[in-house]
C-alpha cells in the first residue's frame, strides 16, 4: 500500500461541484472560470504562431517578448520596475507559480501563515515541503485581516506568509494600511511573502489593487504570482507568471525548471502581442462590475445576506439567519434540487468551519446569471 504524502486530500471541491452541476444539469456558479470565450483575436494570434512553427520548447524563464510586456505593464500600471531578464518568469498557471514559490523558501519545520478562508492549493504545497501551516482566520463577514491575530501567530519559525488580494472567496481587497502593517510585522525577520494576485485586474467601484511589491521593503521579499487565465478568459490554457527580486527569482526558476521546465510557446507569443493594447486588461474591472451588480441586484430578493464583493469574480452570501443546514449540505442540495451550483466556504478552512456562507461565481453570461437568480429567488428553503 502506498503511504500517502497528503492523506487528508481528496478531490477538490471545484471538481466535485462542477460534476454535481453537470450530473444534475444545474447552472454552474461553483468553479471559478468564465462561462464565455476569450476574444477571437487572441485565438487567431495563437493559431498564427502555431502555423508559423512556434511549436517547440520556449526558453525556461519564458519568451522574452512576453517577459518584456509584463515588465512594461508592471511599470506602467503599478510604477514598479522588474528586470525582464532576471525577475520575471512565465509558468504554467498561477498554481505552478504558487507551488514553486512555496517550494523555493519552505524547509521542513518552517511555519507558514495561511489566512483563512484560503485557496485550496496553498496548504498541500506547504505540507509537501515539510512546512507547518499556521492558520489565522480572516474577519467575518468582510474577510479583512485581523492584524492582532497575525502578529500573535508570528514566531521565530515563521518563514512565509501567504497573501491573496483581491481575495478568493471573500472579495476583500487589501488596503495600503494592510500592506504597511504587514511590512511592520515582518521587518527584521527572515520571512518571505507569496502574494496571490490572480484577480489583480478585477476590482470594483474605482478601488485599486495595490500589489505588495509597491512597498519597497516588501518588494525585496515577495513572490507575486499572477494568472493570464483570469485576465483573458483563458483558464484552460494554464499560463501564469511570477515577479520576484533577482535572488528569489533564481531560486524560483530552479524549481520551475524541474516542475515543467517551460511553458506553452505559441500562447506566450500570442499574449505578448495581445497585451500591446492595455485596454485589453484594464477594461476587465468594468466588465465584471456590471456582472457583479446584476448578480447582487437579483440576490436582494433571495433572502440571502451579502455585501457586494470589492474584487475577484466571486460573491459570497450568508444564510445563517434562515437555516441551520450545513453549508456543504446546502450546496449539494442546491445543485440537486434548486438547479444552481455554488461553493460552500467551509472547504477553505482546515477545520471546515461553517459560517453558513456560500460562494457564487458571477463570471457567467448575463442570461445564465438571470436564470440562476430566478431559481434562487423561487425558494432556497
Ligand atoms: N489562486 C487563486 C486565488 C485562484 O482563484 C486560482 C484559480 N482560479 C488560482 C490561484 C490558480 O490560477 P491558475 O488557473 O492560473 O493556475
Ligand atoms: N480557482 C478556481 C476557483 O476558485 C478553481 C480552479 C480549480 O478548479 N482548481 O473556483
Amino acid at each position: 500500500m502506498i503511504k500517502s504524502k497528503l492523506p487528508q486530500v481528496g478531490t477538490t471541491i471545484f471538481t466535485v461541484m462542477s460534476k454535481l452541476a453537470a450530473d444534475h444539469k444545474a447552472i454552474n456558479l461553483s468553479q471559478g472560470y468564465p462561462g464565455f470565450d476569450c476574444y477571437p483575436y487572441l485565438q487567431d494570434l495563437v493559431t498564427k504562431y502555431m502555423n508559423e512553427g512556434y511549436n517547440q520548447y520556449a526558453p525556461m524563464s519564458g519568451v522574452p517578448a512576453l517577459r518584456n510586456r509584463l515588465a512594461k505593464k508592471t511599470l506602467s500600471v503599478y510604477d514598479v520596475d522588474y528586470d525582464q531578464e532576471e525577475e520575471v518568469t512565465i509558468v504554467s498557471g498561477a498554481t505552478e507559480a504558487l507551488y514553486a514559490a512555496i517550494t523555493a523558501v519552505v524547509r521542513p519545520g518552517d511555519e507558514v501563515i495561511l489566512l483563512e478562508p484560503a485557496y485550496d492549493s496553498y496548504e498541500p504545497a506547504v505540507r509537501l515541503n515539510g512546512g507547518v501551516p499556521v492558520y489565522v482566520a480572516l474577519n467575518i463577514p468582510d474577510f479583512s485581516v485581523d492584524w492582532e491575530k497575525v502578529e500573535k501567530a508570528i514566531t521565530p519559525k515563521t518563514r512565509l506568509i501567504m497573501v491573496n488580494t483581491p481575495h478568493n472567496p471573500g472579495g476583500y481587497v487589501w488596503t495600503q494600511n494592510d500592506i504597511d502593517t504587514l511590512a511592520d510585522l515582518v521587518r527584521g525577520r527572515e520571512i518571505y511573502i507569496v502574494s496571490d494576485d490572480v484577480y489583480e485586474h478585477i476590482v470594483f467601484e474605482g478601488k485599486a489593487h495595490i500589489p505588495l511589491f509597491t512597498h519597497p521593503e516588501l518588494r525585496k521579499i515577495t513572490f507575486a504570482c499572477g494568472s493570464f487565465g483570469k485576465t483573458f478568459h483563458i483558464t484552460g490554457w494554464k499560463i501564469g507568471f511570477c515577479l520576484a527580486p533577482k535572488k528569489l527569482s533564481a531560486e524560483f526558476r530552479k524549481i520551475h525548471q524541474f516542475l515543467t521546465f517551460s511553458t506553452v510557446t505559441p500562447i506566450q507569443y500570442a499574449l505578448a502581442d495581445y497585451m500591446e493594447d492595455p485596454s485589453r486588461y484594464l477594461y476587465l474591472r468594468f466588465f465584471y462590475e456590471e456582472k457583479r451588480d446584476l448578480f447582487c441586484k437579483g440576490l436582494e430578493s433571495t433572502g440571502l445576506k451579502f455585501t457586494p464583493a470589492e474584487g475577484s469574480f466571486f460573491q459570497c452570501a450568508s444564510y445563517g439567519h434562515l437555516s441551520d443546514e450545513s453549508d456543504y449540505d446546502l450546496a449539494v442540495r442546491m445543485a440537486k434540487e434548486v438547479g444552481v451550483a455554488c461553493i460552500p466556504t467551509s472547504v477553505f478552512y482546515h477545520d471546515k468551519r461553517d459560517h453558513k456562507i456560500l460562494r457564487f461565481c458571477f463570471a457567467k453570461e448575463d442570461n445564465e446569471l438571470e436564470k440562476a437568480l430566478k431559481l434562487l429567488q423561487s425558494g432556497l428553503f
